[in-house]
């Protein structure tokens, strides 16, 4: 039996006979997860709250990684509001500590001050 979900907005996904995966593309907000948009305002707070203030945002199909000027988030990472938001906060850190040995101790530490500060008790 094949059976199929639609949204609104958003193409439909069929599963059941025949297919072993389920593709979606997440243009828009799907089940809980965020969009570029709402990924960018999340950012936006961060990054004025850090006083970060020319460091930009953008979305990316090449992985998530941070640049000298922003950070660039790929659409795959666009998931659940935790998961998202982690990126975002592990890509901010390469920025914040770029002496910091590439995902070394001093890494974690900044990268866990952010989650403390921005997720905690927030997700
Ligand atoms: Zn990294």
């Amino acid at each position: 039996m094949v059976r199929s979900i639609q949204a609104k907005g958003i193409p439909p996904i069929g599963y059941g006979e025949g297919s072993n995966k389920m593709t979606v593309r997440i243009d828009e907000n799907n089940m809980g997860n965020m969009n570029a948009k709402q990924a960018e305002e999340f950012f936006n707070m961060v990054r004025d709250d850090l006083g970060l203030k020319d460091f930009g945002f953008g979305i990316t199909t090449a992985g998530s990684i941070c640049l000298p000027d922003k950070i660039l988030i790929d659409e795959r990472d666009l998931q659940y509001p935790w998961h998202t938001k982690h990126m975002i906060l592990h890509e901010l850190t390469h920025h914040i500590a770029p002496n910091a040995k590439l995902h070394g101790t001093r890494f974690h530490m900044e990268y866990a001050n952010l989650v403390l500060r921005y997720l905690a008790g927030v997700v």
